[in-house]
């Protein structure tokens, strides 16, 4: 690649090894790029997650060589969604449907992070992607005009070093410590979150359907089957029940279960086996996913609220889209025209992602807002054919402009009005 960059050991150097670590890597790497992606954990590493795939999540993993091992490791094998309102309404979705949509894939697929994640970053290393397992990157290295030339890494025994690459990607996740050194990364205010996760074994009643809890005032919880016969359960709360999870998140997390009458029996012989996970307040952004020498991917872009269970996706299809445009950076001539292809990558996110963005943050306000949710139920209860388009969008697989419309609005606005007829 261009000769003004000949001294650097790597082309690229991405930071963190999820799912958009991994799949930028290998997309770079099969366009014969020089990669080398950083991990501060050794995989397989915990990582607080409901575990969902979106149907078309199964297009990425196929690109990437990584869907018969994800079928392989046991993956379960999800049909739609349903959502229970805190006014017990319950919306259900298919992901086969008769709106003319279909997916990669007719069904979703649910597997622990554990599996998954090192299956993805197997494939970055096969595409010829150097992985160094147990670096944490502590900084940015930049020139004297401010260009990312590097990372600074410590390894386990606290030593420091810098490695150096024509490019640094950004893709580790929450709290990018690429972001933040580059100002490029905001916590959002609002909504303050805190989620929790743990699976568990013989939890009663789980179907082919991943289900969404949303109760008045106190969050919500999302159930689905994972490999191994296990259910993930993850539950998402405000941030002023902090005190309380930090004091003791298990107790915290049990007790929730243990105190909604529609899930206290299903997991009375239910049996945790794993931790409770926790993590928050998870919603940030970037102003700018890019910056000269440098561009973020993933959750280190953007992540706003697990409701709809997309991240994953979002990661995989942003390693995707990124990948081009920073081949085109490194073999720009100058360093005008690698910024521009940099830039260029920022156009293509915000086109690609605008539309599920408006709605995750639509869905997301509407669940921390009982009367919102408890009447926008009333239609998609009863509209079969709008709950189904309304799950295609967040299965990654029916465009989001679908929602957006004014014609859908309307629906979802006049259908909600509460009926005066007699026994409504
Ligand atoms: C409660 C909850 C439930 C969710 N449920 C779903 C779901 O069902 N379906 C779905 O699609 N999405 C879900 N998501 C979102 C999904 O987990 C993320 O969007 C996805 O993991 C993003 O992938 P990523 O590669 O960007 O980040 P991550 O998966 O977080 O990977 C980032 C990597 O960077 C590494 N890293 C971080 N800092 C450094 C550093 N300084 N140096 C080196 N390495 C570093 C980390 O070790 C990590 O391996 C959920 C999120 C939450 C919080």
């Amino acid at each position: 690649m261009n000769n003004e960059r000949r001294d650097t050991t790597f082309d690229v150097i991405v930071v963190g090894g999820g799912p958009a670590g991994a799949s930028t890597a290998f997309a770079l790497a099969r366009a014969n790029a020089r990669v080398l992606v950083l991990d501060r954990a050794v995989f397989p590493r915990p990582k607080p997650c409901a575990e969902y795939l979106s149907p078309q999540a199964s297009r990425l993993l196929s690109a990437m060589g990584a869907l018969d091992s994800v079928e392989r490791a046991g993956a379960a094998h999800l049909a739609g969604m349903t959502v229970r309102a805190p006014n017990g309404a319950l919306i259900r979705g298919d992901f086969v449907a008769s709106h003319g949509y279909r997916a990669f894939r007719d069904r979703g697929l649910a597997l622990r992070r554990t599996k998954l994640d090192p299956i993805l970053l197997d494939c970055a290393r096969a595409a010829g992607a150097q992985v160094r397992e147990g670096l944490r990157v502590s900084d940015v290295v930049r020139d004297d005009t401010g260009r990312v030339t590097g990372v600074r890494v410590l390894d386990a025994t606290g030593g420091s070093r810098e490695l150096r690459a024509t490019l640094v990607i950004g893709a580790d996740g929450l709290r990018s410590v690429v972001g933040r050194r580059l100002d490029l990364t905001r916590a959002r205010r609002w909504p303050k979150r805190l989620a929790l996760v743990a699976h568990y074994e013989n939890f009663g009643d789980v179907t082919a359907w991943g289900e969404m809890h949303v109760e008045r005032g106190v969050g919500y919880v999302g159930l689905a089957a994972v490999d191994e016969g296990l259910t993930n359960v993850a539950m998402v709360v405000p941030a002023r029940f902090a005190r309380l999870v930090s004091a003791d998140r298990t107790a915290f997390f049990e007790r929730w279960l243990r105190e909604r009458p529609q899930l206290a029996p299903r997991v009375r012989d239910a049996r945790r086996v794993s931790p409770v996970l926790a993590t928050g307040p998870f919603a940030s952004h970037a102003r700018r996913a890019w910056a000269p020498g440098a561009a973020l991917v993933g959750d280190a872009a953007d992540f706003f609220d697990p409701f709809t269970g997309e991240g994953i996706y979002a990661a995989l299809r942003g390693g995707e889209l990124l990948a081009p445009f920073a081949v085109q950076a490194l073999g720009a001539a100058t360093s005008t025209s690698m910024d521009a292809a940099l830039a260029a990558y920022e156009r293509a996110r915000r086109s690609e992602f605008r539309g599920k963005w408006m709605v995750e943050r639509l869905i997301s306000s509407a669940v921390g807002f009982a009367p919102a949710i408890n009447y926008f139920a009333r239609t998609l209860a009863s509209r079969k054919d709008m709950a189904d388009l309304l799950v295609g969008v967040t299965g990654d697989f029916v465009p989001a402009r679908e929602v957006l419309h004014p014609r859908y609005l309307f629906k979802l606005f006049r259908h909600s009005r509460p009926s005066t007829s007699p026994g409504a």
